[in-house]
């Protein structure tokens, strides 16, 4: 991959800015910074301009509403998106299921639900983890019945984020009872509105709302919402999982942003007449982060040439997010320690003491689960061992 800019790379890159200019209001940027979701509202309207640009869909293909781009336009935008400090668009229908009806989906799926995702008109959430079947996935138990021309669905999703909010879930039911745990199991879109659905928030420590139980109570659902074949569901969930794990590359390019804010932080504070950032201790811990998200933009661009190739990025994708959610975590509590002890008091200071407080708090608790969702840091690990280690 030529790492140098063309002309045309470059006066895109002009379009980009200006656009990120006008679409990213200051009140989102120190959200943003921490490495915080938007409210849902926020991230419907910040698509909704991207959709209106032509730019809704960066990665699909163009028969399906994507711009077109090539991997270097890609990385302008995901890299000018991080320097303006705009939000990374919601991934769960654009990234996760958009791509899987495009792919298996039917005609009339593609045409019923890809427009709804580019223009923000629905929200999905993911149903596919349960009480007992998170990293260990083929151990669901949610069941669908075939009744005439509808899948009754019966069981429990866990930790589904954005339930409260979305218009759809697409979900991963066992439609028949095979000896292989992986068969058997189907992949379907259900309409958040269908009668028998019910949902119980989980509040997680970070103080925010996003996490639900759902619990599926004799949910009918057409037949036609199933996507491809019937009992190859896990095929098209391990695409998306995949997928999600690809995800983290475009989230990795925003890495500088928490450091950026690391590094305000520390020039701002003293300790013992000195400011923070001069000390050698913590110099040297901030270099070294800085240092290693460097090396992580480098893979990504990496896994961004492998792509445009063709070539199979192998365990790529486990390797960067298993480094982005080690070093969000590490960079988010650097920050904290950054801005001293009264960073913990993050929900009492309301508006009071330095304006990233809160926030970077709140970054920080909310990295935790960056190692759990999307599968597991011990996860990544083993994939690592197995596909790139061979071991
Ligand atoms: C905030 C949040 C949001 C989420 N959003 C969604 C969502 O929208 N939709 C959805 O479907 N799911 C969602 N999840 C679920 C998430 O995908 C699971 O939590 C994750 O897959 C881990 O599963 P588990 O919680 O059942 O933990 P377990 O699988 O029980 O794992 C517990 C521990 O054991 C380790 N472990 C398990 N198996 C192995 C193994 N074979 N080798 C080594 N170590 C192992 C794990 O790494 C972990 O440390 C979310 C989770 C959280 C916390």
């Amino acid at each position: 991959m030529d790492l140098e800019f063309t002309s045309a790379e470059l006066a895109f890159r002009e379009e980009v800015r200006a656009f990120f200019a006008e679409n990213v209001p200051a009140e989102w940027l120190t959200r943003v910074r921490a490495g915080l979701r938007l409210e849902p509202q926020e991230l419907i309207a910040y698509q909704k301009a991207l959709a209106a640009k032509g730019w809704g869909a960066p990665t699909w293909p163009v028969e399906y509403g994507g711009p077109g781009w090539s991997p270097a336009q890609n990385y302008i935008f995901e890299s000018e998106s991080a320097r303006a400090g705009a939000p990374i668009q919601f991934h769960q229908g654009l990234e996760l299921i958009g791509p899987i009806i495009f792919t298996y989906g039917s005609q009339e799926l593609k045409d019923r639900y890809l427009p709804g995702i580019i223009n923000a008109d629905d929200w999905w959430c993911q149903g596919y983890s349960e009480p007992g079947a998170g990293s260990d996935l083929a151990s669901l138990r949610t069941t669908a019945v075939r009744d005439g021309d509808h899948y009754v669905l019966n069981g429990q999703k866990m930790w589904t984020s954005y339930a409260q909010v979305a218009s759809h879930m697409f979900v991963l039911a066992r439609t028949s009872q095979e000896p292989k745990r992986q068969q058997g199991i189907s992949l379907l879109l259900v309409d958040m509105n269908t009668p028998g659905i019910a949902i119980r928030k989980i509040e997680t420590m970070d103080e925010k709302y996003t996490t639900n139980e759902v619990f599926l109570d004799d949910v009918r659902v057409p037949v036609g919402n199933l996507v491809g074949e019937e009992g190859r569901g896990w095929e098209y969930g391990k695409v998306l999982l995949d997928r999600e794990r690809m995800v983290c590359s475009a989230t990795a390019i925003h890495l500088p942003q928490v450091l950026d804010g690391v590094r305000e932080a520390a020039s701002a504070r003293k300790v013992r007449g000195m400011p923070l950032i001069e000390t050698p201790a913590f110099a040297a811990q901030l270099a070294q982060l800085e240092i290693e998200a460097m090396a992580l933009e480098t893979m990504v661009l990496r896994l961004l040439a492998d792509l445009a190739s063709g070539a199979d990025s192998g365990p790529r994708g486990s390797m960067v997010k298993l480094r982005w959610s080690d070093l969000y975590q590490r960079g988010t509590a650097l920050w904290i320690e950054a801005l001293g002890p009264e960073a913990a008091h993050f929900r009492a200071l309301e508006g009071q003491g330095p304006v990233d407080m809160p926030y970077a708090m709140q970054g920080a608790l909310y990295s935790r689960v960056t190692s759990i969702y999307g599968g597991s840091s011990e996860i990544q690990h083993n994939i690592i061992a197995r596909r790139a280690l061979g071991l």
